[in-house]
């Protein structure tokens, strides 16, 4: 017994990988059970009958490799939920039938029917966890130079969280993964192509008299905020010294 499964027997199957399973065996014989009962129709047995049968042999029959590796690549997947996809993975293929080419038979999509996988994948390379943790490390010397109560390090402490929480739950379809980008910024990118720079932005000292609107430039020099500020002839109160932990805020750049 060789043949394709229909597309309403792998809308079976699609529906066991990604439905109520407790753990990653129910997964497993779930999946198993839909394969088999689909090969089995017309027989006037089902897989529970058959499968402590010594008589049973599961060589004698055979998918299509395309739907086999779909089925297996898709429980996989679904299996990183309990941290056991590589077992599982084996454990399904030792049960499923055997598989045969034929190219003319496509690859199933077998992703979850809501779209809505129940794990949420964020890669995230080695380099991007000492970037990771470089941002803390910063966000503990503003708290240090400015204190906690401080606009500086709260302004950069909500928009770090802002990041990290925006990370966490993007769009459940996307597999993402993060990159270094500098010392304090990260790079995000997604299979379907978008990406987008989580950046450190330094903020520049500004005077804090009021009135005042000098800011300072790259080179150190106090120039008006924009052309038509007002910049008072007075020595100008900067709002961090320029050597200090820079205080700043982490952005979204396409
Ligand atoms: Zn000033």
């Amino acid at each position: 017994m060789r043949r394709p499964l229909t597309r309403s027997e792998l809308d079976a199957i699609r529906e066991q990988i990604h439905g109520d399973a407790l753990g990653p065996q129910e997964l497993v014989t779930a999946v198993v059970t839909a394969v088999f009962d689909a090969l089995l129709t017309g027989q006037a047995r089902t897989y529970r009958d058959v499968r402590d049968d010594a008589l049973f042999d599961r060589d004698n029959y055979a998918i299509p490799a395309s739907q086999w590796t779909a089925i297996v690549t898709t429980v996989t997947d679904r299996a990183y939920t309990w941290g056991a996809a590589t077992s599982t993975g084996m454990d399904l293929a030792a049960l499923l039938p055997t598989s045969y080419d034929d190219p003319a038979v496509p690859t199933p999509l077998l992703k979850p029917i809501d779209d809505n996988p129940k794990l949420r994948r964020l890669d995230i390379s080695s380099d991007a966890t000492a970037t990771v943790a470089s941002c803390q490390q910063h966000l503990i010397e503003l708290a240090a130079a400015y204190g906690t109560d401080s606009d500086l390090y709260r302004d950069a402490t909500a928009s770090w969280s802002l990041q990290l929480t925006n990370l966490i739950s993007g769009p459940p379809s996307a597999h993402r993964v993060l990159h270094p980008d500098g010392p304090l910024s990260l790079y995000v990118s997604t299979d379907d192509a978008s990406h987008y720079s989580i950046a450190f932005e330094p903020l520049a000292p500004h005077c804090t008299v009021a009135g005042c609107h000098a800011v300072t430039a790259a080179d150190g020099h106090w120039q008006p905020s924009h052309p038509d500020a007002t910049v008072l002839d007075h020595e100008h109160q900067p709002s961090h010294p320029a050597d200090g932990p820079q205080p700043g805020r982490w952005i979204t750049r396409p």
